[in-house]
């Protein structure tokens, strides 16, 4: 298409040429057949003759010359038309499916006018030549915000000959358009001053670059640093937070490989198991140490990724990371305070096992002998409840420093509780030495601790010993065994120390075996009632019983409930079975009062543990409406010590009990330190003479222990009932005193329900 165009040859030379041509040929002619006549020996006429056919021959020569170049000269002009359209036409399509807007302005006596625009001024602007005749039409167009920018730029013009702007032009169907255009001042000059121009939709660039300042601004605003290099590791660009945290600036780190940044503290294994990962997974992630170019280590959390293009060549890789130094460090403090104790500064439990593990293993190794001695203080709550916990601290604090004093160098010491202090006795020469080191410690606690100003502060302790290798062969278990030992140095007394023996834990197994035995006993329901008559004095007729519980494992001898009450109240298993006791209490009695019988008021026991239990009331309604029970027929045994270890939560309790008509009573009465103003305040219909003030009454104080508790009794109109009656003697001096009611082997020892039930029709009889 283009070869078009240099056919074009300017048409003034194709003017000259015909005519020179002309000249020379026909002027040679005329000249030589001239003198070749002149030169013949030919008559005149003859002459004239020849001259007349020459002049002929000249004519017709000429004209066929003529001719030809006219109609050469002619062709050319067609060829050159038809290039001429040819251009047009490329020139048209070209624009029209160009993605500029080309146009053309003339300066005018009007003004500056539109002179010509391209034919996608529609396609592109929505406009149409027509739409848009002058400057002045265009720059209404013009976004208000881009106005007073535009309208300076475009009168400036004429001194600057061009521009180049970028602004808002408002497109024919409503939305503005963000566009490019650059203008100059046009060489051709026709008369008029006239500017050639293009206009090119740049909306979607603008888009793009908007949503990359965005991006840019982003990854600068955040305090992870960012390095981005090429294939080949070189840094392209880094954020500024690259620069806050190693110190490098973009200029100083442009070219240079991340390594820049290298620590030297990390295996060349390291980095190819990083750069193999980030190839075979695109990713890495890690801890890294490296310096900053201040020369200071730091550690950080580094991201490695890579970036492909779309077939598949990496084309960058991308480095983002945090400075985790201080997170390191805080790290390190908060592993520093869970291994230590604030108070004693001696490392706590945790620890000192950390100490111990590598001596064992060393102790292994070498054959030596190590202890590990368990010092508790006796009621050291006593410390703080009487001087404050400010004083308790500064005991102990005290006692670290003195035992600490006594140890050697490679024995360890740690205050593994409140009151208790772990000792290591590391690389022992023999045996003996733990016995000396024992007495010296207890020598050590028994000297006061004092401060001005207070009294002198005297301390119990024990010692619970472990020998490493017979009592454990971890600090775990030697820490544990020397823990029990000094449990059961407690039973011994005070001031003492005891070895660790085997059956120390045996008895811990045994509490452990039991309590297992005891969860599946409740789900298997081995679990009896047993009923103990309840006698009224004056008649001697049965007027209640007490619900006890036992023990019958399938083919096992019965457990009396002393064997496991307390473990089932350690462990709260207590909950679940009392209220087992109290559904199997209801059922009994809604099947007795079925079958006719009357079996009077049925006590059942209470633990602490169920009386603290916020459902118990819930529960025993849901008793009672679901056997549709009267309520008076149960009646709530509370032993005295629970209900005085807070009275006034008791009491709240109580009252709640209360309102389910269910009767109260206190159980082991005597044993405890009742207090006579809650007595009167509590809400209860009977007490409970303990068996132990019954079994002596013949001891004076018993007998006036017991004829006290009456007296008071029936001051606030309670009932009173003695347990444990074994003689007819006890009987009859508590019937002397005007006791209500007994229960006691006398009459009856708790009975199976088939047993009570065949006492319970004779009685009924
Ligand atoms: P407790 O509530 O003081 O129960 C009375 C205990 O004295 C019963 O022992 C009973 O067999 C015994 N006993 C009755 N009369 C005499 C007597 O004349 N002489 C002698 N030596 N003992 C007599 P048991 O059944 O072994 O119960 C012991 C304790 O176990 C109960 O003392 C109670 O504290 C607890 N216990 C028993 N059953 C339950 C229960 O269902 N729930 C709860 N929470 N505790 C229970
Ligand atoms: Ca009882
Ligand atoms: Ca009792």
């Amino acid at each position: 298409m283009f070869d078009k165009f240099s056919q074009f040859r300017p048409l003034h030379k194709e003017v000259w040429r015909i005519p020179a041509i002309y000249f020379a040929v026909s002027g040679a002619w005329i000249l030589l057949s001239d003198t070749l006549l002149g030169a013949l020996p030919l008559p005149l006429d003859e002459l004239v003759w020849f001259s007349a056919a020459k002049g002929m021959a000249f004519v017709a020569f000429t004209t066929l010359l003529l001719f030809l170049l006219i109609r050469r000269a002619y062709r050319k002009q067609l060829k050159l038309e038809w290039a001429n359209q040819q251009s047009e036409q490329f020139l048209r399509e070209m624009l029209l499916a160009s993605p500029a807007v080309c146009y053309r302005l003339r300066n005018r006596e009007q003004g500056v006018v539109l002179d010509w625009i391209s034919d996608n001024s529609k396609r592109i602007l929505g406009y149409r030549a027509a739409q848009i005749p002058d400057i002045d039409s265009w720059l209404a167009l013009i976004h208000p915000d881009d106005q007073v920018r535009v309208r300076q730029v475009v009168a400036e013009t004429s001194k600057t000959r061009r521009y180049r702007q970028e602004y808002r032009v408002r497109h024919a169907d409503g939305r503005y358009l963000w566009v490019y255009d650059e203008l100059c001042l046009s060489d051709i000059q026709q008369g008029d001053r006239c500017y050639v121009g293009a206009i090119i939709d740049i909306s979607e660039q603008r888009q793009v670059q908007e949503r990359l300042r965005l991006n840019s601004a982003v990854i600068e605003s955040i305090h992870n640093g960012v390095v981005i290099t090429d294939p080949n590791g070189a840094i392209e660009w880094v954020n500024s937070a690259f620069t806050t945290i190693t110190g490098y600036s973009e200029a100083e780190v442009k070219g240079k490989n991340p390594h820049l940044l290298s620590s030297g503290h990390h295996e060349r294994e390291f980095f190819t198991h990083m750069w193999h990962a980030v190839a075979e997974e695109g990713f890495w992630a890690g801890e890294i140490m490296n310096r900053r170019r201040n020369g200071e280590l730091y550690v950080e959390w580094l991201t490695v990724s890579r970036l492909l293009d779309e077939r598949g060549k990496v084309t960058h890789y991308i480095g983002t990371f945090s400075d985790i130094s201080r997170l390191k460090s805080t790290e390190a403090r908060v592993q520093q305070l869970e291994n230590f104790d604030p108070v004693s500064k001696l490392p706590n439990r945790k620890g000192l096992l950390q100490q111990m593990t590598p001596a064992i293993e060393e102790g292994v190794k070498n054959g030596s002998l190590l202890a590990v001695l368990c010092l508790d203080i006796i009621d050291f709550k006593k410390v703080n409840d009487s001087f404050g916990h400010p004083v308790g601290d500064k005991v102990i604090r005290e006692i670290a420093h003195r035992l600490r004093q006594r140890l050697r160098d490679r024995d360890g010491i740690c205050r593994a509780s409140g009151d208790k202090f772990v000792i290591f006795l590391n690389q022992l020469a023999n045996p003996g030495g733990v016995d000396i080191v024992t007495k010296d410690l207890l020598a050590i606690m028994s000297q006061p601790v004092s401060f001005t100003g207070l009294m002198d502060i005297y301390l119990d302790v024990v010692i619970g010993i472990t020998l490493f290798p017979q009592d454990g062969e971890d600090s775990e278990t030697l820490l544990r065994n020397a823990e029990a030992a000094s449990n059961h140095a407690k039973f011994r007394g005070r001031n003492l120390a005891c070895y660790y023996s085997t059956d120390m834990t045996t008895v811990v197994s045994r509490k452990i075996e039991l309590e297992g035995r005891l969860r599946q006993a409740l789900q298997h329901q081995e679990f009896v009632l047993h009923y103990q008559p309840v006698v009224c004095m004056s008649s001697g007729r049965m007027v209640g019983a007490e619900a006890l519980i036992r023990w019958q494992p399938p083919g096992e001898k019965m457990i009396a409930p002393g064997e496991f009450i307390p473990l089932a109240e350690e462990t709260g298993l207590i909950v679940p079975m009392g209220e087992w006791i109290l559904r199997d209490v209801a059922r009994q009695l809604k099947a007795w009062l079925d079958a006719g019988l009357d079996p009077g008021v049925v006590a059942v026991n209470l633990s602490a543990r169920q009386m603290a239990q916020e459902n118990l009331v819930d529960v025993l309604r849901d008793v009672i409406t679901q056997h549709a029970i009267p309520p008076a027929l149960i009646e709530l045994e509370i032993t005295e010590t629970s209900l005085m270890s807070d009275a006034d939560a008791a009491l709240g309790i109580l009252n709640t009990l209360r309102t389910t008509g269910c009767k109260i009573a206190i159980d082991d009465f005597g044993t405890g330190y009742s207090s006579l103003a809650y007595l009167k305040r509590f809400p209860i219909d009977k007490i409970k003479i303990d068996r132990s003030f019954v079994m002596d009454l013949q001891e004076s104080r018993n007998g006036e222990i017991v004829h006290a508790i009456i007296s008071m009794a029936k001051a606030l109109r309670l009932d009173v009932q003695a347990e444990g009656v074994e003689t007819p003697e006890q009987r009859q001096w508590l019937q002397g005193m005007n006791c209500d009611t007994y229960q006691g082997y006398l009459f009856s020892r708790p009975l199976p329900v088939d047993s009570f039930e065949a006492m319970l029709r004779g009685d009924n009889a």
